[in-house]
């Protein structure tokens, strides 16, 4: 098994138990809970790719262009929008895993290189 990733901070429901990031000011979006009944827990960074894009031009200064934007499921649930390490696009169903790097939180496919 790898090192163990970073961990995220997510909203949690204490409620429903549902987790969601980013936390939503409106309250849960399963079941409408808010104020004292959300609170936060840390997940780790890792999960399943959704969908993966390459990005080729970007007006942006954080970041330089070409690199791969992917939507991951993490294990604990929510759906996040990443930046993956590499610049090649990640197949669907690809596990994936985050790693800081040079200050920036960024994924990589779990067991790969
Ligand atoms: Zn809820």
């Amino acid at each position: 098994m790898t090192e163990a990733p970073p961990e995220l901070e997510v909203a949690a429901c204490g409620s429903c138990g549902f987790l969601d990031h980013p936390a939503q000011e409106f309250g849960c979006r399963r079941c409408g809970a808010h104020g004292a009944a959300l609170g936060v827990e840390r997940v780790p960074a890792r999960g399943i790719v959704v969908s993966s894009a390459e990005v080729n031009l970007y007006g942006g200064t954080d970041i330089t262009a070409p690199f791969v934007v992917s939507a991951v499921r993490l294990d604990s649930g929510p759906v996040l929008r990443v930046t993956m390490l590499d610049t090649t696009p990640v197949p669907r169903g690809c596990a994936v895993i985050g790693v800081v790097s040079g200050g920036e939180l960024r994924f990589v496919q779990e067991n790969g290189s």
